[in-house]
């Protein structure tokens, strides 16, 4: 298939060329023909799949060949609402370069820096905003922008947008939009209820495509979990990084200042390191992730929002030195290894304080997890994997904690080698509605256990609930 043949007007056809762009995307293939015939779209793609350009080009294409609906002054007529400046600006950049054969007048509004650069660029009048939704609302109460001019509406990474609790802004927004002739695009990589129920609530009758099935993650990808006292991270992930020096890392933290920290930490035990977060200017984050491309550093340390929208390929390894604060999130993150079937590395380094947060993530997946104690490393204080304590019987449709190999449950692995189990979606029927038991928390089976589960035809099913 052929950008040609999904209906692309020629000055985008001759951008698209030149930026080496031969074949759509399995979303671009999709979402173009029905977004281009005005269809209200809910799609389902993350970061890295092309959807910058699946809605983007439509949009510029309607900008370019369609007169403004409303008479008047000039007055924007498309806005694409993203979660964080990172992903405004790309899209700024991505949109600006598919329009170079056009001029689309457009202006980036984002938090964080001062007003008068984006006042200036709405004053002269634009066709197209790209906006975090704190700083439009921002404009909206100085009216220095009038939005009643809309015509495509952009949802960004709808459902990073609810996380960070920005639905409250996005209804107001949403309701200084015209109602009539309006056309709004969703694109969000899972579809909670919250999504849902804003797509009945703010859109007309929309098709729905999806490139990515809701969360889940490249089969090729092994997920360990290590476990390890919150105080001797850091010491941990320098023993997994020194095995081989040369994988090229991208380790994830929960903070700006704590990346950067982590980064200088590596840096001075003679890593070759870089972070990358919010608070790095462009050029910085820039350089530094060009720095990691090209090999000139094995890892970067990231924060989720920076990483969003970051085109990283391919990875070995990913290391959730933290684990993230929101189970979807562990597939953003891990989206960045094990692509187009290749082998990918998912290490979480898991104390006391992240057990909940695991439980999600395991919940979320429903899949396995093995858990592997690394010897010198186990944790003091015994990780309780579910409610109940380490050691109490199995509540029912409770949780269990999991079992170590070579001891009770609860118990530190004896001997030397790595201690290893598994933590499990608990019960997988009830996670798809199965039986009408809910979702159970992960626990943890010791191999031993399941041969012997799977030789009398129970066992973990690895297959369940993708
Ligand atoms: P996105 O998912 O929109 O962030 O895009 C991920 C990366 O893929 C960006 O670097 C795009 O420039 C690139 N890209 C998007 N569509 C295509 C395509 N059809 N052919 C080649 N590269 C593409």
């Amino acid at each position: 298939m052929s950008f040609e043949s999904l209906g692309l007007a020629p000055f985008l056809l001759r951008a698209l060329a030149e930026q080496g762009y031969e074949t759509p995307t399995p979303i671009q293939q999709q979402a173009i023909p029905l977004a281009l015939a005005g269809h209200d779209l809910l799609a389902g793609a993350q970061t890295g799949t092309g959807k910058t350009a699946a809605f983007g080009l439509p949009l510029l294409q309607h900008l370019g060949t369609a007169p403004q609906k409303v008479s008047g002054p000039r007055k924007p007529r498309a806005l694409v609402l993203a979660p964080t400046r990172e992903l405004a600006t790309q899209v700024h950049d991505s949109l600006r370069g598919y329009s170079k054969y056009l001029r689309i007048p457009s202006a980036v509004v984002y938090g964080g820096v001062g007003m008068g650069n984006q006042l200036d660029a709405l004053r002269r009048g634009v066709d197209l905003v790209i906006a975090c939704p704190g700083r439009l609302i921002d404009h909206i109460e100085r009216r220095s922008i009038d939005l009643s001019g809309i015509e495509i509406l952009v949802l960004d990474e709808a459902d990073r947008m609810l996380d960070m609790g920005f639905l409250p802004s996005i209804k107001r927004i949403l309701a200084k939009l015209p109602k009539q002739n309006r056309q709004t695009l969703l694109f969000s990589a899972t579809f909670p209820e919250s999504i849902k129920q804003l797509a009945m609530e703010f859109m007309r009758n929309p098709r729905e495509v999806q490139v990515t099935p809701q969360n889940t993650v490249a089969e090729t990808i092994a997920h360990r979990v290590h476990p390890v006292d919150a105080a001797r991270k850091r010491e941990l992930l320098l023993h997994l990084l020194g095995q081989d020096t040369r994988v090229q890392t991208l380790v994830f933290a929960k903070t700006k200042h704590g990346s950067d920290k982590l980064a200088t930490h590596l840096e001075k035990a003679g890593i070759r390191a870089a972070a990358i977060h919010g608070n790095k200017s462009q050029s910085q984050r820039l350089r530094a992730l060009g720095d990691f491309k090209s090999g000139k550093v094995n890892v970067l340390v990231a924060t989720d929002i920076a990483a969003r929208g970051i085109d990283i390929d391919q990875l070995p390894r990913v290391i959730n030195y933290d684990l993230p604060m929101v189970a979807e999130d562990y597939v953003h993150r891990i989206g960045r290894t094990g692509r187009n079937g290749a082998n990918g590395e998912a290490l979480s380094l898991v104390s006391q304080d992240d057990a909940k947060l695991l439980r999600q993530i395991v919940r979320l997946l429903g899949r396995d997890m093995e858990i592997r104690d690394l010897p010198g490393f186990e944790p003091q204080v015994p990780i309780r994997w579910g409610n109940s304590a380490p050691g109490k019987a199995e509540q029912p449709g409770g949780q269990r904690p999991p079992r170590k190999p070579g001891g009770g449950r609860g118990r530190r692995p004896h001997g030397g080698g790595e201690g290893q189990a598994h933590a499990h979606a608990g019960n997988r029927a009830g996670n798809r509605g199965g039986n009408g038991r809910g979702n159970r928390a992960p626990a943890a089976a010791t191999h031993a256990q399941q041969r012997n589960q799977q030789r009398n035809g129970g066992g973990p099913r690895r297959d369940a609930n993708r």
